[in-house]
């Protein structure tokens, strides 16, 4: 059976381990997560990074340090995952879904505006698949209306817009070190910050609402509570897998766009034919293959694919459910405009397994069976 994703297995992450668990120091904000930290600011060209449980997490604090409330409004694509919505939604929010395009499968930027009130506070970008949105126009009009941008980077690390790392253009950005995504560490993420008066109040917030990070380095001689806030920090032992992943991440990065490309290079006849769509990587996009997926003509040509691919021992997954249709975005969000291609496009979507470790060969077998289910 070809798996549709196995997490990364990197040798040093034994050993990085063994150490937190051997100098018995595995808490929050240790040496593990500074390492982390340092290299994504440094990777990204971001003012900080801080480390936390999940992505989920990281748009949540992110949603707390814009200050967003019950009532106000963000403005996201309908088709991503359920944490983009939930973050504002815990805040009292209203998600307000615009439709993407049916080339990346990103928000529209030319719907944005249109969808924009008085309440509007925020844009969220996803950079599905990390490829980025047309980051020019959001940033644009997030400065005429005086909107803050939180990117959903979730799938982005590693990925570029017009030379600009994903994560690191909007006021904040989000990336996710879940199992599913290039680098992992069980469950994690981390937040990235570009304005730096924004980093004392969100190291207060990820810190239980007090002011510990500044007792840690010094700054002061005793923490006390200073606004509200929550857990966000992860334990260094997950911090020292992850950084032993960012330590090879350029070849972990290449391993992924050489399976990419095989799938490209070996499906490019099928799409030639009209039997099937490809991804597009717009002009000014580096992209990190975070997923290969392929578009089949309508839902019941990709049920039957998906089997297909099952009875050939291949594990081909879909996603996502548009949120404007599912019960919470019924209840808490809007749609603004028309969901011309949000459903369309969701429903002829399968992403082929895609992992570091995956063979060129089971690249080979895959796309065989593809062309097989298409001949
Ligand atoms: C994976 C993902 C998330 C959530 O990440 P977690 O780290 O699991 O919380 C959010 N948004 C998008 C687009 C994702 O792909």
């Amino acid at each position: 059976m070809i798996n549709f994703n196995v997490p990364p297995y990197v040798d040093k992450a034994m050993e990085y381990i063994q150490e937190c668990v051997r100098n018995q120091k595995i808490c929050g904000d240790g040496a593990y997560t500074k390492k982390c930290n340092e290299w994504i600011e440094e990777k990204t060209k971001t003012a900080k990074c801080l480390l936390t449980t999940s992505c989920t997490h990281a748009t949540e604090l992110a949603a707390l340090l814009c200050g967003i409330g019950p009532g106000e409004e963000v403005i996201m694509p309908s088709y991503t995952f359920v944490s983009t919505a939930n973050a504002f939604v815990l805040r009292g929010a209203v998600p307000v879904f615009v439709d993407i395009r049916p080339d990346t499968m990103n928000m529209d930027e030319k719907l944005i505006e249109a969808a924009i009130t008085e309440k509007t506070r925020a844009i969220v970008p996803v950079h599905y698949a990390g490829v980025a949105c047309e980051m020019d126009t959001i940033m644009a009009l997030a400065s005429q209306y005086h909107l803050s941008v939180i990117e959903d980077a979730a799938q982005g690390i590693m990925s570029a817009y017009k030379g600009k790392a994903l994560g690191a253009i909007g006021d904040f950005g989000c990336f996710s070190f879940h199992e599913t995504k290039n680098y992992s560490m069980g469950e994690g993420g981390a937040l990235l910050i570009q304005n730096p008066k924004d980093v004392e109040a969100a190291e207060i917030i990820r810190e239980k609402g007090t002011n510990r990070s500044m007792y840690y380095r010094g700054q002061i001689d005793k923490y006390t509570w200073i606004n509200f806030g929550s857990s966000y920090l992860p334990s260094d032992t997950n911090a020292a897998y992850l950084y032993a992943q960012l330590e090879i991440a350029e070849e972990i990065n290449n391993a992924r766009l050489s399976l990419w490309q095989r799938y490209y290079e070996n499906l490019s006849p099928l799409a030639e034919a009209g039997k099937i769509d490809l991804p597009v990587i717009p002009e000014g996009c580096v992209h990190n293959a975070h997923m290969f997926y392929i578009k089949a003509a309508d839902l019941e040509e990709r049920t039957a694919l998906i089997a297909h691919l099952k009875e050939k021992e291949i594990l081909s997954v879909f996603h996502y459910i548009p949120l404007h249709t599912a019960p919470a975005g019924l209840k808490f969000g809007r749609f603004h405009g028309e969901d011309r291609y949000t459903t369309r496009e969701s429903e002829r979507l399968a992403r082929l397994p895609m992992y570091y470790g995956l063979a060129m060969e089971q690249v080979d077998y895959i796309c065989d069976v593809v062309k097989g289910f298409y001949a």
